[in-house]
C-alpha cells in the first residue's frame, strides 16, 4: 500500500495541477470541465469535482483506492474535496488496461465529430499513435457506470476513445503521454473536419497503418528520452494501446 504522503503521490498531485492549467490553455476544456488522474501503485490521484483549474492546489487533488474508496486528506484547512464525478470511468480504465494516467477532455473538435460520426477515421498516419481509428462510444450520462463500461469497450486496442455528445478520454504510461494523446486526438479531429471541406477525403487503409506501425517500431520512435516532461514515470507498465506503435510521442515522428 502506498502512503498517501509518498513522494510519488505528492509528485502526481503537483503534476495534475500543472496539467490542469494546460487543459484550459490548450482549449481542451473550459471552467472545471474534464478531469485527469495518475495511478501510483494501488492508489489513484484524481482531480477534484467542481474546482476551477485556475484555483486548484495540490492539496485539492483527491486520493482514491482502485475500488473507489476515498482516502482521508487532511492537507488543507478547507477540508476534503470530492473526487471527480468521472472517477468510476477512470478506475474502470485502470482495471481494464495498463494505464498509469488518464485524461478526460471536453474538447470541441471531438465533441462536434461525435455528434454525427461513429469513428474518427485514419485521415493521417499519426493516428497509429492512438492504436488506429478512434471509436465513438455511445452516449451514456456523465458519471455513470454505464459510461465507464462504454468507454472501456470502445478502448479495445486503442489508447483513446471519443464519448458521444460529451468529450474524449486518453490514457498513457504517464500523464505526459496521456496528455499528448489528448492533444493528438483533438488535432486529428480538426484535420479530418478540414479535409471534409474539400469533399470526400482519402482514408488510410489498415495495411497502410500497419506499415507505419512497423516502420515506427523499426526506427524506435517514441523511445523515451531522459529529461522528458513526465516526472516519475511508470515505464515498466504495459500499455494495451501499444499495438499501434504508440509508445512514443507522436510529435517525434516525421
Ligand atoms: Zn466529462
Amino acid at each position: 500500500m502506498y502512503r498517501r504522503d509518498s513522494d510519488e503521490l505528492q509528485a502526481a498531485r503537483a503534476q495534475l495541477v500543472s496539467y490542469s492549467a494546460r487543459l484550459l490553455a490548450d482549449g481542451l476544456a473550459v471552467g472545471s470541465a474534464g478531469n485527469m488522474s495518475v495511478r501510483a501503485g494501488d492508489l489513484v490521484a484524481i482531480t477534484p469535482s467542481g474546482i476551477g483549474y485556475d484555483d486548484m492546489r495540490p492539496g485539492d487533488v483527491c486520493l482514491v483506492t482502485l475500488d473507489g474508496t476515498q482516502l482521508p486528506d487532511g492537507t488543507g484547512p478547507e477540508g476534503q474535496e470530492t473526487p471527480s464525478s468521472e472517477t468510476p470511468m477512470h478506475l474502470a480504465i485502470y482495471a481494464a488496461t495498463g494505464a498509469a494516467a488518464v485524461v478526460h477532455t471536453h474538447s470541441p473538435e471531438v465533441i462536434a465529430l461525435s455528434a454525427s460520426r461513429s469513428e474518427l477515421p485514419a485521415i493521417h498516419y499519426a493516428i497509429t499513435g492512438l492504436g488506429g481509428p478512434v471509436r465513438v462510444a455511445p452516449y451514456v450520462r456523465f458519471g455513470s457506470a454505464g459510461l465507464a463500461a462504454a468507454a472501456v469497450e470502445a478502448l479495445d486496442g486503442r489508447s483513446a476513445v471519443i464519448l458521444r455528445n460529451h468529450g474524449a478520454v486518453t490514457y498513457g504510461r504517464d500523464l505526459a503521454q496521456a496528455y499528448d494523446r489528448a492533444l493528438l486526438l483533438e488535432w486529428l479531429a480538426r484535420t479530418y473536419r478540414l479535409a471534409l471541406c474539400y469533399g470526400e477525403p482519402a482514408i488510410l487503409s489498415a495495411a497502410e497503418l500497419d506499415e507505419v506501425t512497423a516502420e515506427a517500431r523499426r526506427r524506435r520512435y517514441g523511445e523515451r528520452r531522459s529529461g522528458h516532461s513526465g516526472r516519475g514515470g511508470h515505464s515498466g507498465r504495459g500499455d494495451r494501446g501499444d499495438r499501434g506503435g504508440d509508445r512514443g510521442r507522436p510529435s517525434s515522428r516525421p
